[in-house]
């Protein structure tokens, strides 16, 4: 192995991360749940804040790994079956392949998917 070479993932030890995500259509945060496949962290649900929940402790704790999303992934808002990362506040949003643009929920930029997403913050939920 050398060093700066190629892509270096760091593995976290938990097996399941939760993470916000906020819906595109509605606005409303959800928490999304990814478990650790062995390769990548698959996004397997979302489900809504409710009141009093724990909101994941955003941007403490980078994570550097492959994200997924499950083929069974739907957002229970809008039924979106995947997610994007904003590329200036790298919030997370629904995302669904037939669309063009989505504009972020939090900040209003206008993302395109560009590849996968390669570092998301969460917690343990
Ligand atoms: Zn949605
Ligand atoms: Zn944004």
């Amino acid at each position: 192995m050398k060093h700066g070479e190629g892509t270096q993932i760091t593995v976290a030890d938990e097996t399941t991360i939760f993470v916000t995500i906020t819906c595109a259509h509605t606005g409303h945060p959800m928490v999304g749940r990814l478990v650790w496949d062995g390769q990548a962290f698959v996004l397997i649900a979302a489900s809504k804040q409710r009141p009093g929940s724990v909101i994941p402790d955003e941007g403490k704790h980078w994570r550097q790994a492959v994200y997924r999303v499950h083929t069974s992934y739907r957002c229970p808002q809008c039924h979106a079956s995947s997610m994007i990362q904003c590329g200036q506040c790298k919030a997370l949003c629904c995302w669904e392949e037939s669309w063009q643009i989505v504009s972020c929920p939090r900040c209003g930029q206008s993302n395109r998917r560009q590849g996968d997403i390669q570092s998301l913050s969460g917690g343990r939920g």
